[in-house]
């Protein structure tokens, strides 16, 4: 089960309706307009997840 860090809703590998690639990661989504949403701002779903402000490379 992957997250649709759009939503936050559980989307399966092989049934979600989309998933792009970011800084190496991939993302499913359980709607083209999540999808659609998450590539015009990637950055403001990740960052929601991280309150940290440093990452770890
Ligand atoms: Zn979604």
């Amino acid at each position: 089960m992957a997250k649709d860090p759009v939503c936050g809703m559980e989307v399966q590998e092989e049934t979600a309706a989309g998933k792009s690639e970011y800084e190496g990661q991939t993302y499913y989504f359980c709607a083209p307009g999540c999808k659609a949403a998450f590539d015009k701002e990637p950055e403001k779903y990740l960052s929601g997840d991280d309150h940290s402000g440093h990452h770890h490379h």
